[in-house]
């Protein structure tokens, strides 16, 4: 399958990890939208949020701990924005579910 992120998951193609366990996978994103910028994503092949079925919605759990994970080990005390982009409308531009976990500035919102 030709998936980005299964590339990046498998170590066809390199990234800069920052968290990694049985169930997910954290690197930088290419193009920081925010001074800390992470993308987590399953490392199951889930296209999107579409997807997300009662068998593998523990992978998005699974997310949301190595989101907390990482706020500790990256002190990120003052707080942090997750984002899923979905199908075209919704700006996902990988189909390989991922979650953004930005930090380091003020954030809007609504978004925009
Ligand atoms: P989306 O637009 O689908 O919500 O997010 C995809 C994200 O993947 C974008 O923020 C983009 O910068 C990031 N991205 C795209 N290609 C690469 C890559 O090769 N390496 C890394 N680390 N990030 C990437
Ligand atoms: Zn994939």
């Amino acid at each position: 399958m030709d998936c980005l992120f299964c590339k990046i998951i498998d170590g066809e193609i390199s990234s800069s990890k920052i968290y990694e366990d049985e169930f997910v996978l954290a690197f930088k994103d290419i193009e920081p939208q925010a001074p800390f910028h992470a993308v987590i994503v399953p490392k199951e092949h889930i296209a999107s949020a579409n997807e997300i079925n009662s068998f593998n919605s523990f992978l998005v759990a699974k997310v949301f701990e190595a989101a907390a994970k990482i706020a500790e080990s990256e002190h990120l005390e003052r707080g942090f924005r997750i984002v899923n982009n979905c199908g075209e409308d919704g700006g996902q531009s990988v189909g390989h579910i991922h979650f953004h976990m930005m930090a380091g500035r003020q954030f809007a919102w609504p978004a925009g």
